[in-house]
């Protein structure tokens, strides 16, 4: 049978709330024994999220941001779901360097960060309903047969 645990977190979209948000996910993940550089990935990951959902999705208005955290075995899983304007072109918007606030001095690269730092990326939005940003992980890769020899 599969080891499964799963949180859910809501919080208002105010750009305080993302250390929070980042250190909510990261101590959730601790129980998958990660190494640190495993961490700072996953923070990375969702601090990006969590910002797109604040500064785009909401356009800095407050808001509820929903982050949903799910472990199969060595799989994490995070969501990062706001209900904002959305994205018309996922697929542009996915792509580096694509940014529909250069004046904000905003670089475009939050989503090839997220793609770069987790093993997978899927954007679901709709114009006017908001945005789901699912990622996941495999934590321990290489590391199987350490935690065999430790049982
Ligand atoms: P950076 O992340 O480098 O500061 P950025 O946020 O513009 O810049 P990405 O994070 O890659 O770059 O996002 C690309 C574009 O996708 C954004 O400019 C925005 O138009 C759109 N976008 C991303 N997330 C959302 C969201 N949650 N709601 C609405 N639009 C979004
Ligand atoms: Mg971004």
């Amino acid at each position: 049978m599969k080891h499964t645990n799963e949180m859910e977190i809501r919080f208002d979209s105010r750009s305080a709330n993302e250390g929070f948000a980042r250190v909510a996910v990261a101590s959730f993940l601790t129980q998958l024994n990660p190494t640190v550089e495993e961490v700072a990935d996953v923070k990375t990951a969702v601090s990006e999220a969590v910002t797109n959902a604040i500064i785009h999705g909401y356009n800095n208005e407050i808001h509820k941001v929903d982050i949903r955290c799910r472990i199969e075995d060595n799989i994490f899983t995070v969501e990062i779901c706001d209900k904002g304007r959305g994205i018309e072109n996922v697929e542009e918007a996915m792509q580096p360097m694509y940014t529909t606030r250069p004046e904000q001095d905003r670089s475009g690269m939050g989503f090839s960060f997220m793609e770069a730092f987790m093993d997978s990326l899927e954007v679901e939005s709709e114009t006017g309903k908001g945005t789901r940003v699912r990622m996941k992980k495999a934590i321990g890769k290489g590391r199987e047969i350490w935690t065999t020899q430790s049982l």
